[in-house]
């Protein structure tokens, strides 16, 4: 089996959205509950560290840093209607961010052959300087940012299969060639971003692959979008360190979206993504929790997705089936940012 760094700890609890909000505690309870009976050969359990303000900054303003860091003064404070922070929110959320480098850290030391850092408060839809959308600090993409800026990488790719488009991923590496963004979401959706002509700009045009999908498209359609269009792309890229913003809130049972993605076909998502990875950088992947807000079909999705982290890449593949709903946008995307890839 390969080694599979899982980062995570109980403190993740402790941030509170709000009563009967569905980016509750009890999210990562039960996955954490999950990780205790499931028994994985090559499963090394990790702390995360806190991120520091100035790995922060590395995508926030630190005037918005220090506004989040003064939510520790109030039992509740409103960003909008959708993201609230309690007074444990500000020290949660630098322990997500420093849950993803703790994952990134293992993986370029060796300790891992690849990670999941099992997080939250979610984090991408979280821009420079605001919150929204249940998120605080990117974590994914100062985890990016990071290794470009730290580590000297000159190509990261961060699959983002959440069910909603990461706005504030895009927008922090909007015009940044050193950063592939390429999302499958939902869409038109929550944050209403995300839409084929949104492609990046300047230097970074071309760098950013939106792939919006229309409710009801399940296993069969996404894995019709990895195997003609991110795979393809990524062997192009042939990125240095893949990230995922694992989002389980496109599985058939989330309340807060139409898809019908299965635990297979997360298991299936994540075998293509990991293939990728052992093509371009042997292995070098972390997954990263994003949504997900159905606790049965997250913690079985989660379980399925670590155990296809433990399994050696070199086992073929089985090309996804024919999702015919699926080739009109798969034709357009090629259309908009094919050119940028060489793809025919
Ligand atoms: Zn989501």
């Amino acid at each position: 089996m390969l080694k599979t760094a899982l980062v995570t700890t109980r403190d993740y609890a402790r941030h509170f959205a709000g009563r009967s909000h569905p980016e509750r505690p009890e999210r990562i309870e039960a996955m954490i509950e999950m990780t205790e009976t499931m028994h994985r050969d090559g499963l090394i359990h990790h702390l995360p560290r806190e991120a520091t303000t100035e790995e922060i900054s590395l995508c926030h303003d630190p005037a918005y840093i220090a506004m989040v860091a003064r939510t520790r003064a109030f039992d509740r404070f409103d960003f909008d209607p959708d993201t609230h922070a309690s007074r444990d929110s500000y020290r949660t959320a630098m322990l997500a961010a420093g849950g993803v480098l703790t994952a990134v850290e293992a993986v370029l030391d060796g300790a891992a052959d690849n990670a999941f850092a099992m997080v939250r408060p979610p984090g991408h839809h979280a821009l420079p300087d605001r919150a929204m959308g249940f998120c605080f600090f990117n974590n994914v993409a100062i985890a990016a940012a990071w290794l470009v800026k730290h580590r000297g990488l000159k190509r990261v790719m961060i699959v983002d299969w959440d069910v909603h488009h990461g706005n504030g991923t895009q927008e922090m590496f909007y015009e940044s060639p050193e950063v592939l963004y390429v999302s499958t979401h939902q869409y038109p959706h929550y944050p209403g971003s995300g839409s084929l002509h949104e492609i990046g700009a300047g230097a970074g045009e071309g760098y950013t692959i939106n792939v919006p999908m229309p409710a009801d498209f399940g296993d069969d359609e996404y894995l019709r979008v990895f195997d003609d269009f991110i795979l393809p792309v990524g062997r192009r890229f042939q990125p240095e360190f893949v990230l995922v913003s694992a989002g389980f809130d496109c599985h058939w049972r989330d309340p807060l979206a139409q898809m019908r993605v299965t635990e297979d076909g997360f298991e299936a998502m994540a075998r293509r993504t990991k293939k990728l990875a052992a093509e371009c950088c042997e292995g070098k992947m972390v997954a990263a929790l994003e949504g997900g807000y159905d606790l049965e079909a997250l913690v079985n999705s989660a379980r399925a997705v670590l155990g296809e982290m433990g399994r050696y890449a070199d086992e073929p593949i089985h090309a996804a089936r024919e999702g015919s709903a699926v080739m009109p946008i798969v034709e357009r995307a090629f259309r908009n940012v094919g050119r940028f890839w060489n793809l025919a």
